[in-house]
């Protein structure tokens, strides 16, 4: 058995019990980053445990001028989550019962949970075809007397047209709000995600491409009022102990989570490139025609770096090619399986089609992906996806339009 000293990647650790075989790979590996960092991780640990101070401390207040300072916006604060990131920031602007805020039909359920949250709601519009993210023209059809706010996703981490959707938030007055929480480090026409004019959510949950050990987020936002608003309302409405301005809420980044956190940003960069060069391998070894599976691989717009926080394919058969990767031992997740407006949560409250959405549900499949991905687990999924392409699919499975 080997032990963490060892610095062994944890994919080779985790062979052991889950993943027994060579030529498999699991779909990602979440306690690699851990082992990769493990002696700055235990003494920033440590310096945390030993301090006293567990919330709102000198950890905290680094990390958000660091990550501040890498986004390059202008503030940064820490809170609880993600999807509390987006809630303060649409709650601080005061949007709530009786308004809408325009969404992609196509994202992670807590884009909308944000809006609902506060007691809006969301206007859903069907994404770009081939980035997956908000696109101009449907946000512009969705526009009605009572919308407030638009809400782009940078989807698997590629960054939204954020020019193309300012440009109709702008003629409608209405606020941009980014979901960032997938698309840590992207760049936009060169600008990364945060450096912009635009308030920006960030999630840490530990999947995220810069992920804590628990849940954490931030709001960036070059708006020093916004900023101070945020501030207080992550802290129960206060800026002096027991004052309070505003009902607020308890949102807090924790100090260890900071803390892991500053160890985690020095590596950013080299870990999204290396993510970066996974996607570059999937798609030099899948470039083909479309062939009897119609795969579809992911499109990067010619303004965007994105950052692969998944490398999602489609196939109109994708039910057997994801058994078909699984029987090898490759594992694949899906995002996501059911489209938010089917999800029981929010039956009933969206009326029109949403045609692409769903045929999204029914086609997309992540391949595994990460910055610590072993290079024999790279081969294994490009050598079992290109046998499986070589076979044509049983027509049986083709997923009904
Ligand atoms: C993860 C995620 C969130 C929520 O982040 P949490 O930190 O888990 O609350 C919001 N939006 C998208 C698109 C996400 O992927």
């Amino acid at each position: 058995m080997r032990t963490l000293e060892d610095g062994q990647p944890a994919a080779r650790r985790h062979d052991e019990t889950v993943n027994p075989q060579e030529g498999k790979a699991p779909f990602v590996d979440l306690h690699a980053s851990y082992v990769e960092l493990k002696a700055e991780i235990d003494a920033a640990w440590e310096r945390v445990m030993r301090s006293g101070r567990y919330l709102l401390g000198p950890e905290v207040e680094s990390f958000e001028a660091e990550f501040a300072a890498y986004c390059g916006g202008a503030h940064c604060v820490a809170v609880g989550s993600g999807c509390d990131a987006l809630e303060l920031i649409l709650r601080a602007h005061g949007i709530g019962p009786g308004d809408e805020v325009i969404v992609p039909a196509h994202t992670f359920i807590a884009t909308w949970l944000a809006v609902t949250a506060v007691g809006a709601r969301p206007v859903p519009v069907e994404p770009e075809s081939g980035t997956y993210t908000l696109g101009p023209a449907p946000i512009e059809a969705a526009v009605t007397s009572r919308t407030r706010a638009v809400l782009p996703v940078h989807l698997y981490g590629h960054p939204a047209d954020l020019a193309a959707v300012t440009a109709v938030a702008v003629r409608h007055n209405l606020l941009v709000v980014e979901d960032a929480a997938q698309a840590t480090g992207a760049r936009c026409r060169g600008l990364r995600v945060g450096a912009g004019s635009a308030p920006v959510a960030f999630s840490f949950h530990p999947s995220k491409n810069l992920g804590a050990m628990g849940d954490g987020g931030a709001v960036v936002t070059s708006d020093a009022d916004l900023a101070r608003r945020i501030r207080m309302l992550r802290n129960y409405g206060s800026r002096t102990q027991y004052h309070h301005e505003v009902q607020g809420t308890n949102s807090r980044l924790d100090e260890l989570q900071a803390a892991i956190l500053r160890v985690k940003l020095t590596r950013l960069d080299e870990w999204n490139a290396r993510r970066a060069a996974v996607a570059a391998r999937y798609h030099r070894e899948m470039a083909r025609p479309v062939g009897p599976w119609e795969l579809v691989l992911p499109q990067t717009a010619p303004w965007a770096e994105p950052v692969w926080h998944q490398f999602v394919i489609r196939s109109v058969h994708r039910e057997e090619l994801r058994w078909r990767l699984a029987e090898k031992g490759i594992d694949t997740m899906i995002h996501y399986p059911v489209p938010v407006h089917r999800s029981p949560a929010y039956s009933g409250t969206v009326t029109g089609p949403l045609p692409l959405t769903e045929r999204l549900a029914g086609e997309v499949l992540s391949l595994p992906i990460g910055p610590h991905m072993p290079a024999d687990q790279i081969e294994a999924v490009v050598s079992t996806l290109i046998r499986i392409l070589e076979d044509a699919p049983e027509p049986a499975h083709r997923h009904p339009e």
